[in-house]
């Protein structure tokens, strides 16, 4: 039975923690609960705000209308139980690092380097989660998802959502028109690793894996793996609050590159395909003097200047921190860094 409450504070339901409050507010566990708060958000002609775990959002004001938290749940194997592809449906609202873990234990690989990601599993597609060398779209299958106006019900395919770097269909033209419900991931029986990225294999060379050889490296070895770079690295939310990268990494030409390159010769700076090249946004805000710096209750984190945090700051404060670290980045280096999470401003 659906329960909508009014003026709900939403502190604990993002990670940096903001005070907003949700005029409407309900939980949906299923696709009819679903359907049953769309329609009476319909009928009402209130905007409709959806929110997963809340890591991934900067409240920076009260949202009106209807705030729909995703929570509907399922974990199931949809392909044939002894086929070596492992087709799993997953419900929206499954916390997505316990979905990772649930799928090694079954022996159904692909997650590993995701895991320790925060969010639920309906999240996953919007901006393409990705980690330690894969994405969300090296794994996807396809989506179900609901249209917000009419409430019909949709299959989407990868081609359908236009994955790229953090970027899918759902921040572009599907912006606020769907509700993901569900996602269908492609795993696999045999463990295909993948241990590029060079932080993972620096760790699994020299850290506390040394003596285990290759054939020995498990889709759980690598998992733990992620996850102790990733606690070693990143602040839990839990403990101060924070949305991870708080800035997208720039994709910037490679004539733009060779010519910061003579300014700054440590640039950090990755491949991209098309020849293009991406920066580590990271090592921009550090070099433009931001570390560690406080204002206004908010910050930046004192190891990992990606990542902004929150002690007792307002989103407002937030986005004026943001502001004035993107202004001194464009002005020493000429590269605009633009805000990952998704941000709510009246
Ligand atoms: C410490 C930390 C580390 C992180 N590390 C990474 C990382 O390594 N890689 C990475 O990619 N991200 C990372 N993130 C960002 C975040 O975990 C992901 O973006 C995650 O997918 C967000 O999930 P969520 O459920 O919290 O989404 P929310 O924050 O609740 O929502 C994010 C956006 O998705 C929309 N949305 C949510 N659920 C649905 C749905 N079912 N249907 C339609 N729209 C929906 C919301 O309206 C909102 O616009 C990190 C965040 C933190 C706090």
């Amino acid at each position: 039975m659906l329960n909508i409450q009014q003026q709900v504070p939403l502190l604990k339901y993002n990670t940096l923690a903001l005070p907003s409050t949700a005029e409407y507010f309900c939980k949906v566990a299923s696709d009819n609960e679903l359907q049953e708060a769309l329609a009476w958000a319909r009928k009402k002609q209130l905007p409709i705000t959806l929110l997963g775990g809340g890591s991934n959002v900067v409240l920076a004001s009260d949202l009106a209308g209807l705030v729909i938290h995703i929570a509907i749940p399922g974990i199931e194997l949809v392909s044939e139980p002894n086929q070596a592809e492992k087709i799993i449906r997953v419900g929206a609202g499954e916390d997505w690092h316990q979905l990772v873990l649930h799928t090694l234990k079954q022996g159904w690989y692909g997650l590993e380097n995701l895991s320790l990601i925060p969010g639920l599993a309906g999240a996953a597609p919007i901006q393409n989660i990705g980690a330690y060398g894969v994405e969300l779209s090296d794994r996807f299958h396809s989506l179900e998802a609901i249209k917000l106006s009419s409430g019909e019900a949709i299959t989407m395919t990868l081609d359908d959502c236009q994955f790229g770097y953090r970027d899918s269909f759902f921040k572009g033209l599907g912006r606020d028109q769907y509700v993901i419900t569900a996602v269908n991931l492609k795993l696999s029986a045999k463990a295909n690793l993948c241990l590029e990225y060079p932080a993972l294999r620096q760790y699994l060379e020299t850290k506390t894996l040394a003596g285990v050889t290759p054939p020995a490296i498990t889709p759980k070895l690598v998992s733990d793996a992620v996850c102790a770079i990733r606690r070693s690295k990143l602040p839990d939310p839990t403990e101060i609050a924070n949305a991870g990268s708080f800035f997208k990494n720039p994709v910037i030409s490679s004539e733009q590159l060779e010519t910061l390159k003579q300014k700054y010769p440590n640039l950090v700076n990755y491949e991209q395909a098309g020849g293009r090249k991406k920066l580590a946004a990271g090592w921009l805000v550090e070099q433009a003097g931001w570390k560690g710096i406080t204002s206004s209750g908010v910050g930046v984190h004192d190891h990992q200047a990606l990542v902004l945090v929150n002690y007792h700051g307002t989103g407002k404060d937030l986005l004026s921190l943001a502001g004035d670290i993107q202004a001194s980045v464009l002005d020493k280096f000429g590269v605009s860094l633009e805000i990952e999470p998704r941000v709510y401003c009246k």
